[in-house]
């Protein structure tokens, strides 16, 4: 007989760099993602025991960023994800130290490979859990995880939802959820609000920004070379395949080669090469660009020893080629500061002077749900708790205050909780 069931958030609600939630039974637990953006996390410190299962939810550091330090710690634990998750792992260390890198990939390697909709059973002691992940979009590999707790006859059900998106991308299908009914209710949602109270993100359009950008591309009419910067895991892929259905040639950097041949199972029948996309060294780039040619590159903020911070270094002076920066580009970053200088002024940052002559141009890509599709997420799958995390701090206050209105108008039974670091959850 279930005795206790409740969440631990390791980190906060409002920690939009880390995400770590230990699911907790009676002497048993399952830690859900293991973010960090450094390789300190130190939430880490709050973990007194091994957990007895780790759930990886996708590749993105703050969700697998701490997970070598982990493994360190609690060497053979058990670590599930997907098989396009798993093989991943070995992108994600590097530009990262050797021995990081290294325990990435061994991590690909011995984690758990559980495929959408498979469920997994386990059983705790006296407790039986299984856990199914559902595709989430957000990018290759993403999912969620439906994790269903034995109680007594029956079962408790807890939904980890962390980053997903509710449209299509070319490559990562829409986020699919599991079905609840009165039989079998849903108990607690754990969701992020990443974009939980971001108003230009309600209103786009993904479909016309992405065609955008490839009819930009397309109608490009100066001679000059045209340098699109992107975040490597995720967008890369997607922005490439959208470019390819439009243009003869397609020129990608080869840092992004090994995420391409793990994700060209997605493709269906024509391969990277049947649509023309040519993976080329940095020099081959930089003459690509010279020749008047679309290069693809991260990453999206041209952060300093990154492919594509060299390559722009390479047409910044040339009022002929331009920029596309996928995705928002932070104020802060390199690439924010450029975008910032108005067209024909000098930039200058440490050692670093240039005239900014190319054109730069931003396209906004988001690959999260929206707050209406944050809603309608609850709308569909009443649950009796919902714990949004992973957001800013105002915007799941926001949210929360949206959703509780919502929860009052349909007469649902729903507590919606924005909980901190460390804060415990009850599963009701
Ligand atoms: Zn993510
Ligand atoms: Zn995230």
């Amino acid at each position: 007989m279930l005795e206790k069931l409740q969440i631990r958030c390791l980190t906060g609600s409002g920690d939009v760099s880390a995400n770590a939630y230990l699911v907790e039974g009676e002497g048993w637990s399952i830690l859900l993602d293991v973010g960090a953006v450094t390789g300190h996390a130190r939430w880490l410190s709050h973990l007194k025991n091994s957990p007895d299962l780790v759930w990886v939810s996708h590749v993105h550091a703050d969700h697998i960023g701490a997970l070598p330090e982990l493994y360190k710690r609690y060497p053979g634990v058990e670590v599930v994800m997907t098989p396009t998750s798993a093989a991943l792992c070995a992108c994600v260390g590097r530009g990262q130290d050797r021995a990081v890198a290294d325990v990435f990939d061994v991590l690909g390697q011995v984690s758990k490979s559980l495929n959408f909709k498979k469920t997994m059973t386990r059983r705790f002691g006296e407790t039986c859990v299984r856990m199914t992940p559902y595709a989430c979009g957000h990018i290759p590999g993403a999912a969620s995880l439906l994790l269903e707790v034995e109680h007594g006859e029956k079962f408790h059900r807890i939904l980890y939802l962390p980053d997903f998106s509710a449209h299509a991308q070319p490559l990562t299908p829409r986020a699919e959820f599991p079905v609840f009914d009165e039989e079998t209710p849903l108990d607690c949602l754990i969701m992020e609000g990443m974009l939980g109270s971001d108003r230009v993100s309600d209103k786009l359009d993904y479909d016309k920004n992405l065609q955008s950008l490839v009819d930009g591309c397309e109608q490009h009419s100066t001679g000059g070379g045209q340098l699109v910067a992107v975040p490597s895991l995720g967008l890369s892929g997607e922005v490439v395949h959208a470019l390819s259905e439009a243009l003869d040639e397609v020129y990608v950097h080869d840092y992004l080669e090994p995420i391409f041949k793990i994700t060209a199972p997605l493709l269906g029948e024509l391969s990277w090469a049947d649509r023309g996309v040519r993976f080329v060294t940095q020099p081959q780039a930089t003459r690509m660009l010279m020749a008047g040619q679309v290069v693809v590159a991260s990453d999206e903020h041209l952060q300093s020893g990154s492919p594509s911070r060299a390559l722009f270094m390479s047409i910044v002076e040339d009022s002929d080629s331009r920029i596309v920066l996928c995705n928002s580009t932070r104020k802060k970053s390199f690439a924010g500061k450029v975008s910032a200088t108005p067209q024909g002024e000098v930039f200058q940052q440490g050692g670093l002077r240039f005239r900014r002559m190319l054109d730069v141009e931003h396209v906004l890509l988001p690959n999260h749900a929206p707050r209406w599709a944050l809603m309608g997420t609850v709308k569909l799958l009443k649950p009796q708790q919902v714990v949004l995390v992973h957001g800013q701090r105002n915007a799941l206050s926001g949210l929360q205050g949206a959703l509780r209105k919502v929860v009052k108008k349909k007469k649902l039974t729903c507590e919606v909780l924005v909980p901190g670091a460390l804060d415990v959850v009850v599963v009701t």
